[in-house]
């Protein structure tokens, strides 16, 4: 059977199961210690594990299935029971961070309506997917708009716009980087 390289690197692959369109392979974390989300405490004491389906990219036209045998630990100072966190999958989705932005950057190319055809999903959750990614997108764009303001790191340049088909005159104010209007002055 066919090995296949995930390019997970938190992950181990406990065993592959290869189908005439699918795979459905097995992981685990590596880590096998985790930093409590309530206390901050470090714990390695496994309360429960359980297993979690992800979809992820396809590998040689074949879906790929993630079965990822959650572990659940105790923290020891707080006694809070919580999950594993991972840099690949988000809480609570279906799908991996790269497949959910895969996803996304074909529904850029065709419709949603194409998309949920061709990779069998059904098209409220890829509409979910979609709206979900452009919003995670969008709020990274603010995120990098106010770290370069708060850097300090602003090209500025002042512009005179003729608006009203050039009887008046507006003084906008751009970050050049950013290519993004910051203020608006009427002359
Ligand atoms: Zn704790």
């Amino acid at each position: 059977m066919l090995s296949i390289s995930l390019e997970l690197p938190e992950f181990e692959v406990i065993k592959q199961l290869s189908f005439s369109n699918q795979y459905f392979v097995h992981v685990q974390k590596k880590c096998h210690e985790e930093r409590c989300p309530y206390c901050g405490f470090m714990t390695s004491y496994v309360h429960d594990r359980r297993t979690r389906k992800v979809r992820d990219l396809p590998i040689l036209n074949h879906s790929v299935c993630l079965f990822v045998l959650v572990k659940r630990y105790q923290c020891q100072n707080c006694q809070s029971v919580f999950s594993e966190s991972y840099e690949s999958i988000q809480p609570n989705k279906q799908q991996t961070n790269r497949y959910r932005e895969y996803l996304f950057e074909l529904c850029q190319d065709t419709t949603i309506q194409d998309v949920s055809r061709k990779q069998k999903i059904p098209y409220s959750i890829l509409e979910r997917i979609y709206y979900s990614v452009a919003q995670e997108k969008a709020a990274l764009h603010q995120k990098q708009i106010h770290e370069a303001l708060d850097k300090d790191e602003r090209v500025l340049s002042l512009d005179e716009v003729s608006v009203q088909k050039g009887h008046r005159y507006e003084t906008v104010l751009t970050e050049a980087k950013l290519g993004c209007v910051i203020g608006m002055h009427k002359d």
